[in-house]
């Protein structure tokens, strides 16, 4: 059965992949830290995708630019005046909600109860409304579908306020000279005004693409589903380049990579589809989801938009500077293609949602045992690549020259990998232990292998044991752990 995310939050929590953000004082909403064994799985997730999208293509270089921008970028970018979502009020229980979130829930439940096209012209009306302004009308189709608040149980709606999404602050300590900064919503603009800085001194050619990895931050008005809407997480963006016409064919390109990517790292082809934007942004000519199946559903985890040349032609507007490529290459009557605006194919996945993607797959509880020792075992099976702690090593007792034995083969490996040593309890216990954060190997010392320099190496995942030779464990590790 399909465990809850309830279940899954505790676990996290519990043995230090998630903490709520500054806990003792009763946390902060939709913020939250990553403990000692959620930063290594974090860590692994970023260098995963940042080595599949600069090392693995050689026309993919990477930045890394400043959270805090030059305002007018959010202007050219669209997020000053439209970074926006519809909010309602209950009136009676005081509590903020989404309009579009309320009806996209309405439109689902006709879907479950069959009537997927009551749904489908549901989002449609609404799609109409929002794109023509009307928040009147969005909150009167909220009242005729008799929506009520799960809080008080009426349907007493304030009126729809757009409500935007970015989050600001002053620049500048003396009051006169301060001016309004954003906290950046998204890392791509970062990209786009320094696309030619790229370009020029890497002298790149067309097509190619730049990477960024960094921190965003969305003022979400409903914050729920643990770590998959945060107001504060990061993405994993590139942005690709290329010559106008040939967007569509590097937009499929990058649709059928960023889906490998996924496969790669253990998520389950059953468990990601591609969801298609029924209503384009109007910068985009094409775009695409990759959905996984968390517990709350299949929602969204990584965006591809084929966005034209719509932020560079706004950063050339209003910066009055050129952001102009010229393309030497010959087009079919011999000519340069020369000067123009390259169109831009994005991807884009939220690392904290990846995250929980995997510890979401990782999580497993089975049944293991028959009749008497039948008992629940509870462990993580990450894919050895992304594992916070790739092994353990394990003394079966303390004494007799065990101990040390164990700790001079934790120090010969932990150069390689992030290994750790435990000697407390009962080698059940450490097992266990191991298990709960999903460390897929523990490598035992015993007396054998004061004989004969070989341990036994027990398999999170199948619960066997194998001999192998001391010498041989770097390489034997080194490759379960690879991609
Ligand atoms: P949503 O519709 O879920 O709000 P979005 O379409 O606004 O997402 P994009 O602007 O396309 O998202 O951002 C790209 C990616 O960044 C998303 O696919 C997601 O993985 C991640 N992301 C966006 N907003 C958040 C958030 N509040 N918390 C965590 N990750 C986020």
């Amino acid at each position: 059965t399909a465990s809850t995310l309830k279940e899954i939050i505790s676990h996290a929590k519990e043995y230090g992949f998630v903490f709520p953000s500054s806990e003792i004082y009763d946390g902060l909403q939709a913020v939250y830290d990553y403990g000692q064994n959620g930063v290594e799985l974090k860590n692994n997730l970023k260098t995963l995708w940042w080595k599949a999208m600069t090392m693995l293509n050689d026309n993919v270089v990477g930045i890394d630019a400043a959270i805090f921008m030059h305002p007018l970028t959010w202007k050219a970018s669209g997020h000053v005046d439209s970074f926006n979502d519809p909010m309602i009020d209950n009136k009676d229980s005081k509590k903020r909600y989404r309009a579009d979130q309320l009806l996209e829930a309405k439109a689902e439940q006709y879907e479950a109860e069959g009537n997927p096209e009551k749904g489908k012209a549901l989002l449609q009306e609404m799609a109409r409304l929002l794109d023509a302004g009307e928040l009147d009308g969005v909150r009167q189709l909220i009242i005729d579908e008799n929506i009520k608040c799960p809080i008080s149980g009426t349907g007493n709606w304030t009126e729809v306020r757009q409500f935007n999404l970015m989050f600001s602050t002053q620049v500048g300590a003396v009051s006169e000279d301060a001016s309004l900064i954003y906290l950046r919503p998204e890392t791509a603009q970062g990209i786009f005004v320094n696309f030619l800085n790229v370009q020029k001194s890497g002298r790149m050619k067309i097509p190619f693409g730049i990477a960024q990895i960094g921190k965003a931050f969305r003022n979400e008005i409903v914050a729920r589903n643990f770590i998959f809407r945060m107001r504060e997480f990061e993405q994993m963006e590139m942005q690709f380049f290329c010559r106008p016409g040939t967007e569509m064919q590097w937009y499929n390109a990058w649709k059928e990579t960023r889906l490998k990517f996924h496969k790669a790292i253990g998520l389950p082809a059953e468990k990601l589809k591609f969801h298609d934007h029924e209503k384009l942004a109007h910068y985009a000519n094409a775009a695409v989801d990759i959905e996984y199946q968390f517990p709350f559903g299949f929602k969204e985890m990584e965006g591809i938009h084929s966005r034209t040349a719509f932020d560079l032609t706004a950063h050339q507007t209003l910066s009055k500077k050129k952001q102009q490529y010229f393309d030497a290459d010959l087009d079919e009557n011999g000519k340069p293609y020369g000067n123009y605006i390259p169109y831009v194919v994005e991807t884009s996945v939220g690392a904290d949602r990846l995250f929980l993607a995997v510890l979401c797959n990782a999580y497993t509880e089975e049944t293991v045992g028959e009749g008497e020792s039948e008992k629940q075992r509870t462990y993580l099976k990450f894919h050895p690549a992304v594992a916070p702690i790739k092994a353990a090593v394990l003394p079966l007792v303390k004494k007799d020259g065990l101990a040390e034995k164990a700790q001079d083969i934790f120090h010969s490996l932990k150069r390689s990998f992030n290994t750790t040593y435990d000697d407390g309890g009962a080698i059940g216990k450490r097992y266990t232990r191991q298990d709960l954060i999903g460390t897929p190997c523990c490598i035992v010392v015993d007396y054998q292998t004061m004989e004969d320099e070989t341990v036994t190496i027990r398999h999170r995942d199948t619960m066997e044991q194998e001999r192998v030779k001391i010498s041989e464990l770097r390489e034997k590790i080194g490759y379960a752990i690879s991609m």
